[in-house]
This record gives C-alpha cells, sequence and structure tokens, in this order.
C-alpha cells in the first residue's frame, strides 16, 4: 500500500522522469520504492528505457550551447538559490530520504546539510575557473591554457548517499557549464527527483538537469555511453559496476571518473588516546548506518590497548537504539534491502568460523524491516574472508597486532585505496604512517574526512578523479591548449 508522502514529509515529491524540464512518465512504466523499515512499497516512480535515455540526451544536448555560454556568475547564482531552497526545506528531504533509504533521521538531516554544501561550494567555484597564460620556453610563442566545459555529462549515483552523491556530481558539472543526465539508483529515486525540482526552481533552464530512474540501468546508461553526444561519465557505485562501465566507455573514449568501493582500515596505535578514538570509531563506523563507502571495514588495534578499546566501543555500539529512521531516538535504521542483510550476516557468519568472537550484536533482529544488530568481533585473525570485502553495515571486525610496519602491511592488503583512519598522539608517526597508507584520504585522529572543499576519491581500484574541492570541477572541463604568436 503506497504512504502518503505529502503528509508525512511536508513536501510534494516528483515521481515521474524530468526530462528536457518536462515531467514525464517513462515508456517503461512504473517501479516501486521500498521502506526498508516496513519492507513495503511507499510510492511507484517512472521508469525509463533506453530510448527515454536518448530523449534526456537530446535535452541535455541542445540546452549545452546556451547553459555553457551563460555568464559563470549567473550559474553559480542559481546553484546558490539551490543551496538556500535545500536548506530551507531540510526537515522535508530528509523524511523523504529515510523513507526510501531507510537511514536514522539525525543521518539524513546531516546528508541534506553535506548535499546541499555541494551546490554552496560550487556556487563560489563557478567564477575562479582560472587558465594560465605563460611564455613557451623556446620564446616563440605564448601557451594560453583555458578549461571549456567538457559537455553532456551522465552521472550515475548509488543508494546509500541519495542526495549528496547526486549534488557532488551536479554542483561542479552546472558550475563548469555541463549539462547532465543523472540516473539515480533504483532503491532511492525520490531524493534524487526532489533535488532536480529544487534546481528548477532554482532558475537552472530546461533540459540542464535530466533525471531518469530506471530498473534496467546497464541498457539505459549503455545506450548514453553508446552516444557520441556524451562526453563525461561520472560514476559513484560498486568497484564491480564501475570496472563494466570503463570498458563500456572505452567505446567512445568517454571521460571518466569513477568513485567505486572502499575497505578502509581504522588504525589505533598504543599511545592512542582510547576515548577520542572510540569517538572517532563511532563517525568512522556508524556514519549512515556504515553503509558509506568511506566506512571503516577493518579496525587494527595496538594489544597494548585493544581490550580497553573493544570494551568502550562494543559499549558504546549496544547502546545504540535500533529502529525506523523516522521515529525518535533512533540511532540507527534498517539496512537498505534483503540482499544487504545477508550478506552482512553471511560475513559476520563466516568471521566467527574463521575464529573471531562476538562481543556484542551479531544477529538480526526478529522484527520486519532489514534490520541488523550492530557488532563487534574481536580477534579477528587477518586472514579472514571478512577483511577482504566491503561489509556496508553496522558491523566491525577487530585485528590486534604489535608492529606499526605489521599495521601498515595489513591495512594496504586490499585492491580498495578510498579512506584510512589512524589515532596516535605522536605527530611523526601520524605523518609517516599516513605518507605510507594506500588511500587517496586519510584521517589523522578524526572518524570522518568528507568535506565539499577537499578532494574526495581513491587510488587503486577505488577510483579514479576526484570530486569536491577545485579537482572536483576540472574533472568536468578538459583543458585547451592555445599557441599564441603575438
Ligand atoms: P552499484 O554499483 O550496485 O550501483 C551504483 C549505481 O550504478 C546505481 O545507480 C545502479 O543502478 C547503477 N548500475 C548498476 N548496474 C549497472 C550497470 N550494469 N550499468 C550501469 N549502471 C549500473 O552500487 P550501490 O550498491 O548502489 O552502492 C554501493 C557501492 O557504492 C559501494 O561499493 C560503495 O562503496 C560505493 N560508493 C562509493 C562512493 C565513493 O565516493 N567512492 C560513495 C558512495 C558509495
Amino acid at each position: 500500500m503506497a504512504v502518503d508522502l505529502a503528509s508525512i514529509t511536508g513536501m510534494s515529491a516528483p515521481t515521474e522522469l524530468l526530462i528536457g524540464g518536462q515531467w514525464s512518465a517513462g515508456r517503461a512504466g512504473s517501479l516501486p520504492v521500498i521502506d526498508p523499515a516496513t519492507e513495503d512499497p511507499i510510492t511507484e516512480v517512472a521508469a525509463a528505457t533506453a530510448a527515454d535515455a536518448i530523449d534526456a540526451v537530446d535535452a541535455a544536448h541542445r540546452a549545452l550551447p546556451g547553459w555553457a555560454a551563460t555568464a559563470p556568475r549567473t550559474r553559480g547564482e542559481c546553484l546558490r538559490r539551490a543551496y538556500e531552497l535545500m536548506i530551507a526545506d531540510t526537515e522535508a528531504l530528509a523524511r523523504l530520504m529515510v523513507l526510501e533509504n531507510g537511514k536514522a533521521l539525525r543521518d539524513a538531516r546531516a546528508e541534506v546539510t553535506y548535499a546541499a554544501e555541494f551546490f554552496r561550494w560550487y556556487a563560489e567555484e563557478a567564477v575562479r575557473i582560472d587558465g594560465t597564460v605563460t611564455t613557451a620556453p623556446s620564446g616563440a610563442n605564448r601557451i594560453l591554457v583555458q578549461y571549456q566545459p567538457v559537455g553532456v555529462s551522465v552521472l550515475v549515483t548509488p543508494w546509500n548517499f541519495p542526495a549528496a552523491m547526486a549534488t557532488r556530481k551536479i554542483g561542479p558539472a552546472l558550475a563548469a557549464g555541463c549539462t547532465v543526465v543523472l540516473k539515480p539508483a533504483k532503491e532511492t529515486p525520490l531524493s534524487a527527483l526532489a533535488v532536480a525540482a529544487i534546481l528548477a526552481e532554482a532558475g537552472v533552464p530546461d533540459g540542464v538537469v535530466n533525471v531518469l530512474p530506471t530498473a534496467a540501468p546497464g541498457p539505459v546508461v549503455g545506450a548514453m555511453l553508446a552516444d557520441p553526444r556524451v562526453r563525461k561519465l561520472s560514476f559513484t557505485g560498486s568497484t564491480e559496476v564501475g570496472r563494466q562501465l570503463l570498458h563500456t566507455a572505452a567505446d567512445t573514449v568517454t571521460k571518466c571518473s569513477m568513485e567505486l568501493g572502499g575497505n578502509a582500515p581504522f588504525l589505533v596505535f598504543a599511545d592512542a588516546d582510547v576515548d577520542s578514538a572510540v569517538d572517532g570509531a563511532m563517525i568512522a563506523k556508524m556514519r549512515n548506518g556504515g553503509e558509506a563507502c568511506t566506512a571503516a571495514n577493518r579496525f587494527f588495534v595496538h594489544e597494548a590497548v585493544a581490550d580497553e578499546f573493544t570494551a568502550k566501543f562494543a559499549a558504546r555500539l549496544a547502546a545504540l537504539h535500533v529502529g525506523p529512521g523516522l521515529d525518535d531516538g533512533t540511532d540507527l535504521g534498517p539496512l537498505v534491502n534483503a540482499d544487504t542483510r545477508t550478506k552482512v550476516a553471511t560475513l559476520v557468519e563466516a568471521a566467527t568460523r574463521d575464529g573471531g568472537r562476538v562481543v556484542t550484536g551479531g544477529q538480526a533482529p526478529d522484527r520486519r524491516g532489514y534490520f541488523y544488530t550492530p557488532t563487534v568481533i574481536d580477534h579477528v585473525p587477518p586472514t579472514a574472508g571478512i577483511l577482504g570485502v566491503e561489509i556496508f553495515g553496522p558491523v566491525a571486525p577487530i585485528v590486534r597486532f604489535t608492529g606499526t610496519d605489521e599495521a601498515i602491511a595489513m591495512a594496504n592488503h586490499t585492491e580498495y585505496g578510498l579512506v584510512s583512519y589512524l589515532y596516535t598522539a605522536d605527530l611523526r608517526r601520524a605523518l609517516a604512517v599516513a605518507e605510507a597508507l594506500e588511500a587517496g584520504m586519510v584521517g589523522i585522529n578524526r572518524g570522518v574526512v568528507s568535506d565539499p572543499a577537499a578532494p574526495f576519491g581513491g587510488v587503486k581500484q577505488s577510483g579514479l578523479g576526484r570530486e569536491g574541492g577545485h579537482q572536483g570541477l576540472l574533472e568536468f572541463t578538459e583543458a585547451k591548449y592555445i599557441a599564441v604568436d603575438w
């Protein structure tokens, strides 16, 4: 039974495709959006086909010359208005997000603020797309470099941060003068559609932002990547799907940015302030219920502080209130769907078979909804399978270590390299270890790194390119070099 979205959220949420400024039905009919806390459908949204995707590319392509030629200040002001509208609508957007994603309302409110900040940051960056003029080493000519918008951009986003992963791409794309087609995850299309409605209200012209929910992401994204008018793919999601899309994008040599999976280590050294490390662990593990690419996935704790850290961390996790995200007092909502819960449960069972000892949690509560209890597993052997997989849930495996080199080697023993966290009171050690860790980002005595002003991204199989900061804008540009003799 569908629910009355307007009465729960206080906003009228769009549920149709957005193509060329028109809200329209999808040629594939509709797809249900499920509330993970009840397992019931909350509404249906229009579902796009490959033909709808080409219509959206047509619209984005038509809108491109006008938007690219729009004054940077005007582009920036549209983004700034969108920031203000999002902030004004924080509560409604957060409630909508909880319904489709399940996360606790507190996390959803934080995400709306974080998501809106990308619009504010890129409103400011739109007027700072600086080129350079230099003299050629031979002295014969000048070298002019200017940054031009790359063109029509396809944006593909995951369900875990349904607003922020969209604004982290739309903000820089629009600031740079690109037009976009956004394909949100089928689990969470409502937040993406609501953000698009806000951009329209903020004055973004028709066709600059198009949105295509679909149950057939392969054909829909494939059709767009095969179209030579599409010049950019910005993808956030799993490494597995990212790899496939890099293959597909190779056929048209489309410029790619890839924000992929993570397997973050969280290192606690013997001299660390344990209480502060536990505070950091709570954020690094439990932000978004553990469903974050930046989630601490493997805890490496020095033997000297392991008992204290584990006891305190487990007590904090055991005290969390698990329940529907919209309920007052909920700290941890459900996982996004049944498959995710099964995966988490299977990993915990395997970790205990591998020799880990469950300190707290370790089961799914007996209730409707895709809930899983916060879990700490101590004495996990370094060879355990759980350490090689992105858990994407509220489960913390702890491995004990004694030597710094041993800890670094274990931390780097993964094909991922998104983020690492470390706690120590010794600045020299902190910086030396940060340099040795194979990761695009490092948090020192800090459990969160995400910031719209900072370059977010991974090394190894965690991705290509950066989002956020000035680098995030350059991803949506091409450098043009002009040789001038004057
Ligand atoms: P996913 O890879 O299954 O899906 C991501 C997006 O790709 C969705 O929109 C999905 O519909 C689409 N997709 C799926 N198959 C596709 C195909 N064959 N062709 C084209 N598009 C396709 O990932 P998910 O489960 O939605 O999200 C979780 C993953 O995202 C985790 O691995 C997480 O680490 C990663 N993630 C990374 C970052 C980052 O910034 N590095 C941020 C958030 C999430």
